[in-house]
């Protein structure tokens, strides 16, 4: 993986972190939306297109924009491709999710990432179908996330770096740990270049499955998915949400504060930060935070971890939208 080259060559850990196109994106507020590329940025998406400027000042590897299950603001996502790429030149990843969707809307995805300049893409298959009927419903579709990766090689030979999904305790569709391993190997082997896992708690699951992967003969680089503690409540929510086990000292460090959020962030902050150096003493020398669009817990970890850069140097690109330019 090209992405990831440098931090092997060095020795020295680096880091990512993953966007989602923002929920407000609907023009709410009409004299904030600007065009550019074509597109009406909302207020919302201005935001944070700002937080990502200056998060590019604390040195990211590269960051990722995740695709919306079935499509929906895919447009919102290959802009924020474009835009991360092309006018703010980070290194930029774009999640695609391949059942659910039309195959042209698959395909306009991977023509704006390559025609921006954009080299990575995460291969997903996306949520699970509700319904069977659903399942069938886009005739000559992909079926699982492997059907994508090789359907992208197809199409643009080693143009694109292939990641695929992880999953070290299971997925929302499948609590076969094992099995989950045998269909990462058949990703890979179609043409997957690297592995972004699902978040986690438990390091030692974690690297024991590592372990696992490995000795399958998966040989691609482990990029964990670290998920920074902002809130008790989102803490709680996003690990029952991905059916991750809490180890108990987290518990114990964590409910007697679960009140007090500054608190929460700060006890949160090193215990994820442990986390990250049990990672990194295993040889896993690339960690990528789900930032949830927000700096400041994936930041305070950072900043524990001492892998911030001694000066922070937000691009401040004139950009045309912004408001302090006096640009309408
Ligand atoms: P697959 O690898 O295709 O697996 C899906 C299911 O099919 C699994 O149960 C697997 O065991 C089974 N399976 C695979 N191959 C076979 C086979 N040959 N025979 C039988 N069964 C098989 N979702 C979004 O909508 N947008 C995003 O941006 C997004 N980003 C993500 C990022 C990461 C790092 C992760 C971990 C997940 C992300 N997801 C995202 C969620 C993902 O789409 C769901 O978890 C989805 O349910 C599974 O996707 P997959 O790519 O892992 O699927």
């Amino acid at each position: 993986s090209k992405m990831l080259a440098q931090s092997k060559e060095e020795g020295k850990p680096t880091f990512s972190f993953e966007f989602f196109p923002p929920k407000t994106a609907q023009v709410q507020r009409q004299e904030a939306a600007t065009l550019i590329f074509g597109a009406k940025l909302s207020q919302g998406v201005q935001n944070l297109y700002d937080r990502m400027d200056r998060m590019h000042g604390l040195g990211p590897k590269f960051i990722d924009v995740t695709w919306g299950a079935g499509g929906s603001l895919s447009n919102l996502t290959c802009e924020m491709v474009k835009v991360a790429q092309s006018v703010y030149g980070l290194e930029t990843c774009m999640h695609l999710t391949c059942t659910d969707m039309e195959r042209s809307k698959i395909d306009e995805a991977l023509q704006t990432a390559y025609e921006a300049g954009c080299t990575n893409i995460l291969a997903l298959r996306g949520d699970p179908p509700r319904e069977s009927e659903k399942w069938q419903a886009v005739q000559g579709g992909f079926r699982y996330a492997k059907d994508l990766v090789k359907y992208i090689r197809e199409k643009y030979g080693d143009h694109f770096d292939i990641g695929v999904a992880g999953y070290s305790e299971g997925s929302d569709d499948n609590d076969n740990v094992d099995e989950l391993i045998d269909h990462l190997k058949e990703k890979v082997d179609a043409g997957g270049t690297f592995v972004v896992t699902q978040m986690f708690y438990d390091t030692d699951i974690f690297i024991d499955w590592v372990n696992k992967v490995r000795a399958k003969g998966i040989d691609v680089p482990i990029i964990p998915g670290i998920m920074p503690i902002s809130t008790h409540a989102a803490f709680l929510r996003r690990a029952k949400w991905s059916k991750i086990k809490i180890p108990e000292a987290w518990t114990e460090a964590l409910d007697p504060i679960k009140n007090d959020d500054s608190e929460v962030r700060e006890v949160g902050k090193g215990l994820v930060a442990d986390m990250c150096r049990k990672l990194i003493d295993a040889g896993i020398l690339h960690l990528h935070f789900y930032t949830m669009n927000l700096a400041q817990s994936s930041r305070m970890v950072l900043e524990e971890l001492d892998l911030l850069p001694d000066v922070e140097s937000p691009l401040q690109k004139p950009l045309p939208w912004r408001p302090s330019l006096g640009l309408k």
